[in-house]
């Protein structure tokens, strides 16, 4: 396929054996001669050893005379920055490959990294003992509280999304017993409905979903795998005790695996050896094996969620142990309500225990008495009138003397999208360039990049639009990337200067939002900014980008505006000097009061330290915003205070009239600001800046809202 759509004549494909340490040929299409007349085998050895070693595409565009070939390119297949092989094509033309060819050719083999990586897993598996299997038990609780992950409610059966589900499959009395033949069925119903959900989630998600199935539809293609199971059913072992034992040998394999991200391919295993089991029995169609469900889990990937998600899960119950904000975050922007709870014995829960999930509440009751039902419908009638006053939302927001303020919408994914347009929010005032490097399996190209951008641009169009650079780091960890073991993520390296310390990547994404806004004015911030310098040095990388692109003839835009994220408390310091050179700033509330507390944000030991009413949190936010005003610089707020009615009133006040938040509080947030006096405002903010107890702002600005 590769020969085929790059229009060459030959493609050989090398991977890295980190045992002998060789990179060894393993797959040719055509005939693949190097500059020595032979085909490359051994590391250092022609063109694909040249690009290997150096981790960077090379080409050469006339040299090969005896191969028939006189245009070779060669690309290392990279993960983050581990090598894993190499990709060499060939063409009998001269000077055959261009500079998009590179681009082009980088983009597909980052699409192959994980499928290349799970086979070579794969071949590498023997298979030991079987591992027993444990049952779950019946377990008596009534009601838990947790916190909220998403808001919604959910009310439905409850399925435990672990290994030990795998003991349901079994033959009741008065079936029959399962034959090889069903066994085969399955694997071919299963691959299909694969196939059918990757082609779903595809077009729905385009942004954050690279091949996210190829994993099990491999598994399915693999010998080794699927022989073990039919090897064992020759031996007279019923079929899905042979896929149950299978499988849980291969969960254990994962499980010993160092590489945190190999190790979560057990997730995958479970995943294909429940859905193959639920084919074989057909019972229930496994593409709806979570729907309307309310999935109790310990540990979620993104990537589950986007699964979850399109199988029409009802609701989320995550364990704590594994919690990340940003898959609460995506929980949002999917709209599954989610609660995260400290409750390991509801993974012995019996599957399809009813359960009622209070997304507002954050709390879950297991098999509720009629009252309580009674008291979820009326509250779910309560949020069906919220429904409504969303369709009254008006396309712009003014205070009640007047004042206009503008409310612009928090993007994570591009699905937001809709919901962004639908609440009728005025732009888009922080987009999370970080989930789609999330939740694909690696680095997403230029070019791939340059494609959701575009979607986000032609969205948008004609409204303001704030892309924010890469933010990893801290709760935002890249599966693919070992960044190495950081004792305090969140102090490391994190954000910019992960940016600043990754030119190729960081450059990489600055030329594909110029590119992608090349016809539209677009607004670009740095998350995390704590020195002038730094601002600076971004600053300059972004006007340096767009000038390759000019030298290069590439359409792009030459002068976006420039601003900065105030997330950390140095900043405040020389907020005047950067007011000089940034364009715009935004206040990143969530960061600002972890850093400026010494509360990590994601601990739930310390969340009752976290105070955004803090009067040092307050404070400085009133100075950020006086030094805005004093250079005529444009500033919002962009974090979680934007959507909390509370804090609305005092953010006026200190004279902040835009505001980005996640799009479904745009409703609240809009009738809260109409019912504001701008001069009101001024005088409240002045009367809490006057408190210095966080007990004190805490009493007044619940009073206000009273
Ligand atoms: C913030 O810190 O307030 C912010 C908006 O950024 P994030 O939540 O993505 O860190
Ligand atoms: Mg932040």
């Amino acid at each position: 396929m590769i020969v085929s759509y790059m229009g060459a004549d030959a493609c050989a494909l090398y991977l890295f054996d980190d045992d002998i340490q060789i990179l060894t040929l393993k797959a040719s299409k055509g005939l693949c001669v190097d500059a020595t007349g032979n085909i490359p085998s051994e590391l250092g050895e022609g063109l694909a050893g040249i690009a290997f070693n150096e981790m960077q595409a090379v080409r050469e565009g006339d040299t090969v005379k005896n191969s028939g070939f006189c245009s070779s390119l060669a690309i290392p297949i990279l993960r983050g920055k581990n090598r894993i092989g190499a990709i060499l094509l060939q063409s009998v033309k001269i000077d055959y490959f261009s500079d998009e060819d590179i681009n082009t050719f980088r983009a597909i083999t980052a699409q192959l990294v994980s499928t290349i990586e799970m086979a070579k897993l794969l071949f590498s598996f023997d298979h030991p003992k079987v591992n027993p299997v444990v049952e779950p038990q019946a377990i008596e609780l009534k009601f838990i509280q947790g916190r909220v992950g998403a808001e919604g409610f959910a009310f439905g059966d409850s399925v435990v999304f672990a290994p030990l589900l795998l003991g349901d499959f079994k033959v009741l009395d008065g079936e029959n017993d399962l034959t090889v033949d069903d066994f085969h069925r399955a694997i071919i119903l299963t691959e299909q409905e694969l196939y059918a959900m990757q082609k779903v989630i595809e077009k729905k998600l385009l942004d954050v979903v690279a091949l996210i199935f190829s994993a099990q539809i491999m598994m399915l293609k693999d010998q080794s795998m699927i022989g073990a199971m039919e090897a064992m059913m020759a031996n007279g072992i019923p079929p899905q005790d042979a896929v149950r034992a299978v499988v849980l040998q291969y969960v254990a394999r994962f499980d010993q695996m160092t590489n945190e991200y190999v190790r979560e391919k057990r997730y995958d295993v479970i995943d294909v050896g429940r859905r193959i089991l639920t084919n074989m029995f057909g019972r229930m169609d496994s593409h709806h094996q979570y729907a309307a469900k309310v999935v109790i889990v310990h540990e979620l990937l993104p990537s589950d969620v986007l699964k979850l998600s399109l199988q029409n899960v009802a609701g989320i119950v995550l364990l704590s142990g594994g919690i990340t904000s940003h898959v609460a975050i995506l929980a949002r922007s999917l709209n599954i309500p989610l609660v995260i709870v400290d409750e390991p014995r509801l993974l012995t829960l019996q599957d399809g225990s009813s359960i009622l999930l209070d997304g507002a509440m954050g709390n879950i009751s297991i098999e509720p008495s009629e009252d309580v039902i009674r008291a979820f419908q009326e509250k779910q009638a309560v949020h069906a009138d919220d429904n409504r006053i969303q369709e009254g939302l008006l396309a712009e927001t003014c205070m009640n003397d007047g004042t206009r303020v503008v409310l612009l919408a928090n993007i994570n994914i591009l699905a937001d999208l809709a919901v962004a347009k639908a609440f009728k929010a005025e732009g888009v005032g922080l987009y999370r360039t970080e989930f789609p490097f999330l939740l694909r399996g690696d680095f997403p190209s230029e070019e791939e990049q340059c494609i959701i951008y575009r979607r986000l641009v032609e969205d948008m169009k004609g409204r303001e639009i704030t892309f924010r650079t890469l933010d990893i780091g801290g709760d935002k960890m890249l599966s693919y990337y070992d960044n190495g073991k950081e004792a305090n993520p969140f102090l490391g390296l994190r954000s910019i200067r992960f940016s600043l310390k990754h030119l190729d990547i960081f450059v990489c994404q600055i030329r594909a939002i110029l590119r992608a806004s090349f016809d539209t004015d677009v607004r670009i911030m740095f998350p995390m900014i704590s020195s002038v310098e730094e601002f600076v040095v971004a600053r300059n990388l972004v006007m340096e980008s767009a000038g390759a692109l000019k030298a290069e003839g590439k359409p792009h835009q030459g002068r976006p505006s420039i601003g900065a994220m105030i997330e950390i408390p140095s900043i405040l310091e020389v907020i005047d000097e950067l007011a000089q050179q940034a364009d715009f700033f935004s206040i990143g509330t969530n960061d600002l009061i972890q850093y400026m507390l010494a509360v990590d944000r994601t601990n739930e030991k310390v969340a009752d330290c976290y105070f955004p009413h803090h009067p040092a949190v307050l404070r400085s936010m009133k100075r950020v915003a006086e030094a805005a005003h004093r250079h005529q610089r444009d500033i919002s707020v962009c974090g979680d205070m934007a959507h909390d009615p509370r804090y609305i009133s005092f953010l006026i006040g200190i004279g902040i009239h835009k505001f980005s938040l996640d799009a479904r509080y745009l409703p609240q947030i809009q009738q809260r600001i109409m019912a504001i006096d701008a001069r009101r405002a001024e005088a409240f903010a002045a009367e809490l800046l006057g408190k210095a107890s966080v007990d004190e702002t805490a009493r007044l600005l619940n009073e206000t809202l009273l």
